[in-house]
């Protein structure tokens, strides 16, 4: 099987765990003895309430969620969440602060603006978001509801190396391209979102963690499934959640554990990283648009400065069996996206065909 499957270097929905995908398809038609797959099984079941409760588990134990925060498994993608953010939390002063720092930002921004004063404190739009812009206490308002974050852009590559000081102001992170990539402290955050499709499982999954207290905070008009509360107290069963796709986010958790967590997982990404990045920094041919601490480990884009050289490397490499290395349609270049389920050997034989694409042209 493993033979059959190439590298797949997608920015998501992207590359999951083989072990993962092969027990899928072990349990598909027979899931553990019960005579039907999941995805035919009702979400009220006794079987079905074990995965996702499992799911719930494994997460918390996995990023060491702390019991005064809620985990909730939604539907919507991240972006459904630009939207509920503002609905369900900017009932203080209305005043949203957001630091800009790519397209997921700026989606996030445009929606909080429909609906709350949306407030731009920094931004890396006057360097195409190729940095983290600096963000010093008083940039900030001092009675947001919220400060929005994108910690890894994914489009632009980079990445939050600090948690911006906003004092009491809660901080709302979008970590739909990082989460289970390093470790993270929860307590240090009011709400994190991040849909599956990247780092986690399949699309359809968005997973919230919501800090209890501010739960309940929605405006009056706020319609039942924008509401945080009422998926926090109907435990994500409000309505039918994405059954299947939390069910293989917790085949990943479970892989994720057996791999040592996301303190090894992160040595692992720390490595394929560095090797990518230190290809781009000795070629004379590619090189990275990101430079220094705010690098991303998951997404690294790159570019060789001539446009026909880049598609005649993304060609190439596609035939040797390196795919969806083209860049994001607004950036240009390339782009490899190395999430967890990137096997490390991929990302060296991906730096050796560099190497030789260099050599050869
Ligand atoms: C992919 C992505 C999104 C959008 O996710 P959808 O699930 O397609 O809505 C938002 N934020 C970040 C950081 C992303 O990488």
């Amino acid at each position: 099987m493993s033979n059959e499957r190439i590298y797949n270097f997608s920015a998501g929905p992207s590359v999951l765990p083989e072990e993962v995908l092969k027990r899928a398809a072990d349990e598909m038609m027979n899931f553990g003895g019960c005579g039907m797959s999941v995805m035919e099984m009702s979400h009220r079941s006794k079987v079905y309430d074990g995965i996702i409760k499992g799911a719930e588990a494994l997460l918390r134990e996995m990023m060491q969620i702390p019991d005064n925060y809620e985990v909730l498994f939604l539907q919507g993608g991240a972006s459904t969440q630009f939207a509920m953010l503002p609905m369900n939390l900017a009932t203080g002063s209305g005043l949203v602060d957001i630091a800009l720092t790519g397209v997921w930002a700026k989606r996030a921004y445009e929606e909080a603006a429909l609906l709350a004063k949306a407030n731009i404190v920094a931004s890396s739009k006057d360097k195409t978001f190729s940095y983290i812009p600096e963000m010093p206490a008083s940039c900030f308002s001092k009675d947001a509801d919220y400060l929005h974050i994108c910690w890894n852009n994914t489009i632009y590559g980079t990445h939050f190396t600090e948690i911006p000081d906003c004092g009491t102001t809660p901080i709302v992170a979008d970590m739909s391209s990082s989460i289970l990539s390093e470790e993270v402290d929860v307590s240090k955050f009011g709400v994190i979102f991040a849909g599956a499709q990247k780092n986690m499982g399949p699309a359809g999954v968005t997973v919230v963690i919501i800090r209890k207290d501010l739960i309940g905070r929605h405006r009056a008009d706020t319609p039942t499934m924008l509401r945080y509360d009422i998926h926090a107290e109907n435990a994500s069963l409000y309505n039918t959640p994405p059954t299947y796709g939390i069910y293989v986010m917790k085949l990943v958790l479970e892989w994720l554990r057996a791999k040592g967590g996301i303190k090894a997982m992160n040595e692992i990404n720390q490595r394929k990283a560095k090797a990518f990045y230190d290809c781009l920094d000795e070629s004379t041919m590619f090189r990275a648009t990101v430079q220094g601490k705010d690098r991303s480990l998951m997404n690294i884009p790159f570019v060789t400065g001539d446009e026909e050289l880049d598609k005649k490397f993304v060609s190439e490499a596609e035939a040797a069996g390196f795919k969806n290395l083209k860049g994001h349609r607004s950036v240009g270049g390339m782009r490899a996206s190395i999430y967890n389920a990137m096997p490390e050997e991929g990302v060296y034989k991906l730096v050796e065909f560099m190497k030789a694409f260099e050599k050869n042209h």
